[in-house]
């Protein structure tokens, strides 16, 4: 049997061969989903780098705002980077792509009716042979009780496979996320919820516990903990780690200490991903061949979690 491309382009540090081979993308913030390249080629501007490390969450949010967002903003702004999102997709062979969105972008882009159109129009442009799997987030400061009131609008349509929560944790107790994770239950949408990012191995099992979370954003955390990495394992709580973004928030400290490889160690399922490529700056291929050359993963545990991410989602 031939041998994979992605055992191969990591072997061979061949990253056209990276590029080819089929891959997922599971946790994308689309509004930063596309490349600095993309934005770069429509607005003529050149963007600095971003540095090695930013200072948490608001150091990220600070840069992104002062270097990159005025020269991509508004209605015209957050519909070239969604294209470009898919654009990346396509570029990069991802094969099952989930993207997450806020309310506020789709009001800005119409209501519900006609942002699906303009995505369903970029999907069907750059990689009509993607899975795409639209995710509706809240941040963790939003008002619970209007968001819950207010989603079956945007659930009704069936639209959305997943709900998730961002933008900073332990903002106030999981149990409050309740009215909202209730109301995508009904739904069938699989729960997922960003922790375990800035937070701790215990904060992870507690957010799955209270709120049935069938799969974490980050959760690398839970690598502090023998007994969370198990309970992770036994229930096939499926972490979406994005090494980069750990490593630049400054939640890890490099590749090579990366904790994705105590997890993987500890059985816990994981998959790669990219959460802001426009601030991060590392698409996927970039993150496998980082995870391989740093030594953290080898090229079988890569391939095992570029296969997971290819399989369907299950709803636990
Ligand atoms: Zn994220």
């Amino acid at each position: 049997m031939a041998k994979s491309l992605l055992i191969e382009g990591l072997i061979e540090n061949d990253r056209g061969k990276l590029l080819a081979a089929p891959k997922s993308d599971l946790h994308n913030h689309s509004t930063k989903g596309c490349s600095l390249a993309w934005v770069e080629e429509r607005t003529g501007h050149s963007f600095p780098k971003p540095p090695v490390k930013f200072n948490g969450l608001e150091g990220m949010q600070k840069w992104f705002t002062s270097y990159v967002k005025p020269y991509c903003s508004g209605y015209e702004g957050i519909t070239m980077r969604w294209e470009g999102a898919f654009a990346e997709a396509g570029r990069n062979n991802i094969k099952r792509l989930a993207m997450n969105f806020g309310v506020e972008e789709i009001r800005l882009a119409g209501g519900m009716d006609d942002f699906r159109k303009l995505i369903e129009g970029f999907h069907i442009k750059h990689c009509p042979e993607t899975v795409f799997e639209p995710e509706l987030t809240y941040i963790s400061a939003c008002d619970i009780d209007e968001a819950a009131d207010s989603i079956d609008e945007y659930l009704q349509t069936g639209y959305f496979k997943s709900i998730d929560v961002c933008g900073g944790e332990n903002v106030r107790p999981f149990e409050a996320f309740l009215p909202l994770y209730r109301k995508a239950e009904r739904y069938g949408l699989i729960k997922i919820m960003h922790v375990g990012e800035s937070g701790t191995a215990d904060d992870v099992r507690r957010a799955v516990e209270e709120l049935g979370l069938d799969e974490v954003h980050h959760g690398i955390g839970a690598a502090g903990s023998k007994e969370t990495m198990w309970f992770l394992a036994d229930n096939h709580i499926r972490l979406n780690v994005c090494p980069s973004s750990n490593i630049m928030l400054g939640y890890a400290e490099d590749f090579k200490n990366h904790p994705i490889s105590t997890l993987v160690d500890n059985g816990v399922e994981v998959t790669i991903n990219t959460d802001d490529l426009l601030i991060f700056n590392s698409s996927i291929e970039n993150e496998y061949l980082m995870l391989y050359k740093s030594g953290t993963l080898t090229a079988d545990h890569l391939e095992e979690i570029r296969l997971r991410g290819l399989t369907g989602r299950d709803k636990i």
